[in-house]
């Protein structure tokens, strides 16, 4: 059904206190928040609210999770798609698509679009297009472009978009009225990992020799998914070992693992690194 094509338009329990660190972006989103929460309130002056900002960070940094927080901030229904679902689509069915979500969200509004990987849409329409061969991407861009231009700063859909790549994107997308904002989510030092460990210790029954400090340490470059990852590892490690609880010794074999996990992934990306 065409229901099935995006995912959403429910409301979504993530708030502010599950996304760990990133201060500043939480900061910077607080505002998007407060417009979903009351749009009135701030278009009572003539004032215009933002359609759509860009998360900006590595893979695996919480910007999915942030955009979710913002909807669940603001007890808001949440609508995602992801750029990279609409590589290799049938002529006419990625605009389709955006459409539908489109109506579906202005029908909820107030609410949350996500967009994923918007650089698999949004890439810049003079790079490297092969005659014939991104024509349905290019549709994508245009009829997402399109929706933007098409409703009013107080009809109250607000579009949050990631990437990791934004010099790549289309200058199209980041004229004021549509991605004029731009939110940095970093990798986390190790505050900041120490702060995402400690969000994902609290379901495991761990040992008295777990520290988050000390984990957080033993982690530089690791972004959230990875520590959220070690933390899973650990405790299948330990009920693997038939522990009663998790050590510090299993989430040392964990980030081991992990590491070696994502060594390989770095060996097929990049063969020559
Ligand atoms: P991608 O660009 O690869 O889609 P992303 O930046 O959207 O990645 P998320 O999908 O939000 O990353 O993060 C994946 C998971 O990692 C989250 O569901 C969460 O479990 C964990 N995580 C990432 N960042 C944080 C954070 N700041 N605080 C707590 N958990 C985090």
């Amino acid at each position: 059904s065409r229901a099935a094509l995006f995912e959403g338009g429910d409301k979504v329990k993530v708030t502010f206190k599950d996304v760990a660190g990133l201060e500043e972006a939480k900061e910077e989103v607080e505002e998007i928040v407060e417009f979903l929460r009351n749009p009135s309130k701030f278009t009572v002056l003539g004032g215009k609210i933002p359609k759509g900002a860009l998360l900006v960070g590595p893979p695996g940094t919480g910007k999915t999770l942030l955009a979710k927080a913002v909807a669940g901030e603001a007890d808001v229904p949440f609508f995602s798609l992801s750029g990279s679902d609409f590589v290799e689509m049938f002529v006419g069915v990625g605009a389709a698509r955006v459409r539908d979500l489109f109506k579906q969200a202005k029908a909820k509004a107030p609410c949350i679009i996500f967009i994923d990987e918007i650089d698999a849409i949004g890439r810049s329409r003079s790079r490297g297009n092969v005659p014939g061969g991104n024509d349905e991407r290019e549709n994508t861009l245009n009829s997402l472009l399109v929706e933007m231009d098409g409703f009013g700063t107080d009809s109250g859909v607000i579009i949050l978009a990631a990437t990791n790549r934004p010099d790549t994107l289309d200058s199209a997308l980041l004229r004021p009225g549509r991605f004029d904002r731009q939110i940095s989510i970093d990798k986390p030092d190790i505050n900041g990992r120490t702060q995402i460990f400690n969000v994902h210790l609290k379901p495991i029954t761990l040992n008295d020799d777990v520290e988050a400090k000390k984990l957080a340490a033993q982690t530089p470059g690791f972004a959230g998914a990875e520590i959220a990852n070690v933390c899973n590892e650990a405790a299948l490690i330990a009920a693997r070992r038939d522990k009663k609880k998790v050590g510090m010794q299993d989430f040392t074999d964990a980030i081991d693992r992990v590491i070696g996990g994502l060594e390989k992934k770095n060996k097929i990306i990049s063969p020559d690194e």
